[in-house]
């Protein structure tokens, strides 16, 4: 078979027992829906990250729609995100009727440049939208003087930054909302969809868990505002929770394989990820750049191993997104960048073996470029 870019395959191998343990908990207890195992996860969820609140949803992109939902975000206003983001990062924000602004990103991180955001600020900017791209959290001390000296909400997204720190706070716990995915191969991974809202406000708190159920309170079968049915399915949160007991372990692994792979690229022209000062990182993707890239990837292929890029095509230039107005060259470094960077295989269980052979194709092929 291939070596892929994403490992979830050989993780279930290894964590078999424990996650049809998991379904079969469930399927025996007799609640299927909102039962508790989502209540204990989203318990055990907001703990990890010293946050009061956590409501469990069906994914990220729905995480996201109903975070901008409680913070009030709608038709008429305006977002302040990145290009080089998932799409779903800026679906969402269409999906509730506002529109999203770019600003460019840092040449270095590949993170949004805050520098940018004041700039990008009008009197329609209700929301600031940070992402925590590739593991690495945004500069967020300037973006949170920014939101506070304009009266605007941060919303983090957290889908790829599970765990992340930035001068020793961990994401989702520094906007007034966060939203976090767990597609099988983020960080922290269900064995589906899953999705997650946190908040340390009681009030935005208690919107989610109306939104996320039709807009009711749980027992009481009125609707004041229409919501959506965005719930965490039951079998999903008790495989969450048993792995979230584990997920410093997969992050140090992850680790482990970065510092492998810096090293053995060091002083060489493939340009591995640089770490902020003052973050961790959690490398949900290892983002190289090299400027012959695709020369790269299909040397690789031909070697039965597979590289993907996060991300090709920067969304301001996805033909859907194309009434928002920006056209090529509108975001020069996202743009540059887009054409250069790919990812190596990372997941914990990626074997050394796996990592040496994705290493020694690597240094063949610079060595021929
Ligand atoms: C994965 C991802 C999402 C969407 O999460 P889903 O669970 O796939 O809906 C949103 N934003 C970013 C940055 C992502 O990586």
């Amino acid at each position: 078979m291939p070596l892929s870019v994403w490992g979830y395959l050989s993780e279930y191998e290894k964590e078999r027992n424990d996650i049809l343990e998991a379904v079969d908990s469930v399927f025996r207890s007799g609640q299927l829906i909102l039962g508790d195992s989502v209540r204990s996860f989203e318990r055990e969820f907001a703990a990890y990250h010293g946050v009061p609140h956590c409501v469990g949803v069906d994914n990220g992109t729905n995480a996201l729609v109903l975070g901008l939902r409680a913070l009030g975000i709608g038709p008429g206003d305006e977002v302040i995100t990145v290009s080089n983001t998932a799409a779903p990062t800026v679906v969402a924000i269409e999906a509730v009727g506002a529109r999203a602004v770019f600003v460019d990103v840092h040449r270095d991180t590949y993170l949004m440049d805050v520098g940018q955001v004041e700039a990008a600020i009008t009197p329609r900017t209700a929301c600031l939208l940070p992402v925590h791209l590739y593991g690495q959290c945004v500069d967020m001390e300037p973006l949170m003087a920014i939101a506070a000296r304009h009266g605007l909400p941060v919303l983090e997204d957290c889908a790829q930054a599970h765990g992340a720190t930035y001068r020793g706070r961990v994401a989702g716990s520094m906007g007034r909302a966060a939203a976090f995915s767990f597609y099988p191969t983020k960080v922290l991974g269900a064995y589906g969809d899953g999705g997650a809202t946190l908040s340390g406000d009681a009030e935005v708190d208690a919107r989610l868990r109306r939104l996320r159920y039709y807009g009711m309170e749980d027992t009481y079968y009125v609707v004041e505002t229409p919501g959506h049915n965005s719930r965490l399915d039951e079998v999903q949160a008790e495989i969450l929770r048993r792995k979230l007991t584990r997920l410093d372990d997969y992050t140090a692994r992850r680790r482990a394989i970065a510092a492998r792979y810096a090293e053995a690229f060091s002083g060489t022209a493939l340009l591995t990820p640089r770490v902020a000062p003052g973050n961790t990182h959690v490398y949900y993707v290892y983002v190289v750049r090299h400027p012959e890239r695709d020369a790269i990837i299909a040397a690789l292929k031909r070697q039965d191993i597979l590289l993907n890029i996060s991300y090709p095509w920067p969304v301001h230039i996805q033909s859907g997104f194309a009434h928002l107005g920006y056209g090529e060259g509108a975001l020069p470094v996202t743009e540059e960048l887009a054409g250069q960077i790919f990812s190596l295989p990372m997941y914990p269980s990626l074997t050394d073996a796996e990592q040496e052979r994705v290493i020694d194709a690597i240094h063949g092929v610079l060595a021929e470029l």
